[in-house]
């Protein structure tokens, strides 16, 4: 694609990143088949072609509007239009830079804002977090009883083995997912132990940084990725293999590290090495010999639900399904199973019309089928198919508990 950006904001590194992922887009629309939003509104501007456009007129300094903000703002970040795009065009980038650029050139109404930074304030906060969710469990019974299911219960985490072996990784426990389904991680945990494997939770471990980067705060979000690597540089240095995580989206940030703190004069180097270092769970369990704990699924159905950051992202589509397999676990088939259940971090609050849609179609194909359990790899999938699913939602590794 032609590209004249403005010439001051080509001078910078975002303009320089922006130009090449413009003029990598052929501007062929096959991205658009494959849009959970275009699929859901038919119009262009609320497909990957749409939006690039858009964002493309934006950056050569052409007017913006509160018009052209609720087409940016419906996108989903899910990045289903990248693994279908034969160009390698890396969209979900170019929506970071734009969105971040409509910020600055048309500030938001005062009450999103002030509303946007409650989100921040509490999400990637477990202590605040864990106070509203228990808050939420405590009041459930006076709550109308459409309204129970979106207030998850509550799960007790289990008992953490003692760290004892030389191979070890840290584990990285996710904000909400160590408040609401503790138990992902103290089962994996578990199950690595007893293949020989501790793990480690390095104390001053916060957010990944997600919840601020798709707020569009990425000062934040880059001094949460340097917390990070902080805390996980001295056990990495001393041998720990990985940063496991359960929650693939937590997954596909922490990956991002490298290219995030690309520009960082102390991180840079640092940052890469982290997020080389970062496995989804899959990937480390699916080279263990399971089978020698007795862990066997002995046929039971279960209709596992991919998360877009698995497999958009991670690019690890298939691996679970195929681990699940080969522990005798039976897979029902899963029609559209690229598409989004419409979670997507903070889109399910943020966009509650559209969500819903997406989830009340994702939920009739999760359930069309004989299964008898859902599985997930990410929290928020498995928190928000949870509100209206009529079968138990897990993570895939409960199953795995024997
Ligand atoms: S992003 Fe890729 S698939 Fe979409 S229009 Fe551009 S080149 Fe085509
Ligand atoms: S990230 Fe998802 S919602 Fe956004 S344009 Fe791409 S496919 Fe559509």
């Amino acid at each position: 694609m032609q590209t004249s950006l403005a010439k001051a904001f080509l001078a910078t590194p975002n303009g320089q990143q922006a130009e090449k992922i413009l003029r990598a887009c052929v501007h062929c629309g096959f991205c658009t088949a494959t849009c959970p939003t275009y699929l859901l509104l038919g119009d262009e501007r609320d497909g990957p072609r749409g939006r690039i456009y858009f964002i493309k007129q934006m950056l050569e300094g052409q007017p913006v509007s509160e018009n052209s903000r609720i087409h940016l703002d419906r996108c989903l970040s899910c990045k289903s239009c990248e693994t279908t795009c034969p160009s390698g065009v890396h969209y979900g980038q170019l929506l970071d830079i734009g969105r971040l650029e409509l910020e600055r050139r048309l500030p938001r109404p005062f009450l999103q804002r002030v509303f946007r930074v409650c989100l921040r304030a509490i999400l990637p906060y477990p202590k605040r977090f864990s106070v509203l969710l228990r808050t939420g469990q405590y009041l459930r019974s006076l709550l109308p009883e459409d309204l129970h299911k979106q207030i998850p219960s509550h799960q007790q985490p289990g008992k953490l083995p003692q760290a004892q072996h030389d191979r070890r990784v840290i584990l990285f426990p996710g904000c909400v997912q160590s408040v609401a389904t503790p138990a992902t991680s103290t089962i994996a945990a578990r199950i690595l132990d007893r293949m020989g494997i501790s793990v480690i939770f390095p104390p001053s471990t916060g957010c990944c940084g997600a919840v601020d980067q798709h707020l569009s705060a990425p000062k934040q979000a880059r001094a949460r990725m340097r917390q990070n690597i902080d805390a996980w540089w001295p056990e990495l240095e001393q041998g720990a293999e990985a940063v496991v995580v359960g929650a693939s989206g937590c997954g596909a940030m922490l990956t991002e590290y490298g290219h995030l703190l690309a520009d960082d004069p102390i991180y840079a180097d640092k940052a890469k090495v982290v997020a080389r270092k970062v496995r989804d769970l899959s990937q480390i369990l699916e080279a263990l010999p399971l089978e020698q704990l007795g862990i066997n699924g002995h046929g039971r159905r279960v209709a596992f639900h991919t998360p877009c950051s698995l497999q958009h992202s991670l690019l690890l589509g298939g691996r679970v399904e195929k681990l699940l397999q080969r522990l005798n676990f039976s897979l029902a088939p899963i029609a559209d199973s690229h598409l989004c259940c419409g979670s997507a971090g903070t889109y399910s609050i943020l966009q509650k019309e559209l969500s819903r849609q997406m989830l009340n179609n994702k939920i009739n194909t999760l359930e069309n089928n004989d299964a008898e359990v859902i599985a997930t790899a990410n929290i928020g999938c498995q928190l928000y198919l949870a509100t209206a699913a009529h079968k138990p939602v897990v993570h895939w590794i409960e199953l795995l508990e024997n």
